[in-house]
């Protein structure tokens, strides 16, 4: 089983906060939606002789300004290589500022069946300073419509440690994304990425950046309020009602093969890992004089092992003791140590062979991947 991953590399406008591959200028999407079906058709053997795909996700940038059209061209082209299960998802990154129901249906009809909106946040205040195009009513009839117009399955992403001197705006994006029992919900903490508007901002004092603590109220927050409203933290970011995770994200996560197509787009195949050109222009005119420029990698056993770490580690399903004494053991033995000391600390619990992060555990996960993982 593999998933594809198709970046659309447009937005109508800039966030504030994004560091993304993408562009605002909308003259050359028709180019684009073909170089991509050109490369389709290139990399059609990348995952293998005949490779059943589960997972079908249109991200970016901006999907969600394609056209009925484009967005069928994709996915026709795509029909004519691969074989998809009967039962694949197919998702579509929306914005609310697109979602009408004549838009709802025409997907519904050309078979996405999920769709994960860039909600961010309910408040208007915030949405404002994120720079997002859409305001809380915007946000709140995107759903409404999405649902009665036949697509059920609904993903919100949310953003917490907005600045703040309190936290009952995240509270109540708390309440409403539960009370709408959105299937899934995907929840990120803002960063401050550097060339950005809010980058900028910042550098002017024209705001303060939130404090570590006030971030980890938050993230506690989340935890908590999305598991008593019957949700699973099934991977640091990702929580989902049963039933509900997502397939796509889900594996990457379980180390499954993936294609990606479109600029700055990644691929991985078990043995090599592979990413395009992170620029449009010098990606359409590869894909039209067949000149494509990949940039691929092998991975060494040194950064499989690393990788296995640096994925399952923040997910429900773990690390397993025996896949770790399997592929290193002079690793387990020169780390066991270390290891006692994250459990001891309770930032790591071990059941059975299995190694889990607790919740401690996952707001110092950057740090205690760091230093189980391997020099590559
Ligand atoms: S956050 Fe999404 S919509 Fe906003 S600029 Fe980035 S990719 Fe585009």
């Amino acid at each position: 089983m593999a998933g594809i991953y198709i970046h659309i590399p447009f937005c109508s406008k800039a966030c504030a906060y994004c560091n993304f591959h993408f562009s605002t200028n909308l003259t050359y999407t028709q180019n684009m939606v073909d170089a991509i079906c050109q490369e389709i058709a290139i990399q059609k053997k990348y995952l293998g002789p005949q490779p059943i795909i589960q997972s079908i996700y249109f991200g970016g940038g901006t999907p969600s300004i394609l056209t009925r059209n484009q967005l069928q061209q994709i996915l026709e082209t795509l029909r004519q290589y691969f074989s998809f299960t009967q039962e694949a998802e197919i998702t579509l990154e929306a914005n609310p500022d697109n979602i009408y129901p004549e838009n709802i249906k025409t997907w519904h009809h050309i078979g996405i069946n999920r769709l994960s909106i860039g909600i961010q946040s309910f408040n208007n205040h915030f949405l404002k300073l994120l720079g997002r195009n859409h305001d809380r009513e915007q946000a709140l009839n995107a759903i409404d419509i999405a649902r009665q117009n036949g697509i059920e399955n609904l993903s919100f992403d949310l953003i917490y440690g907005i600045p703040s001197d309190t936290h009952a705006h995240w509270e109540e994006d708390l309440a409403i994304a539960t009370r709408l029992k959105s299937q899934h919900i995907s929840a990120y903490q803002l960063t401050i990425e550097p060339r950005t508007k809010l980058a900028h901002q910042l550098k002017k004092g024209e705001f303060k950046a939130a404090s570590e603590a006030f971030v980890c109220e938050q993230f506690t927050s989340l935890y908590h309020t999305l598991s008593t409203h019957g949700y699973e933290q099934y991977e640091i970011s990702n929580f989902a009602l049963k039933n509900y995770e997502a397939i796509h994200n889900s594996n990457y996560w379980l180390n499954h093969n993936y294609l990606g197509l479109g600029p700055s787009a990644h691929s991985y195949n078990g043995k090599y890992r592979q990413w395009n050109i992170a620029n449009n222009q010098k990606y359409m005119k590869a894909m039209e004089s067949g000149d494509f420029i990949i940039t691929k990698e092998e991975l060494s056993k040194n950064q499989r092992f690393n990788e296995y770490i640096l994925t399952r580690l923040r997910t429900k399903w773990g690390i397993s003791m025996e896949k770790l004494m399997g592929n290193k053991q002079w690793w387990l033995k020169n780390n066991i140590d270390l290891l006692h000391q994250f459990i001891n600390k309770k930032l790591i619990k071990k059941e059975g062979h299995q190694l889990y992060l607790t919740l401690e555990g996952k707001l110092l996960a950057d740090e205690i991947t760091l230093a189980l993982m391997l020099d590559e």
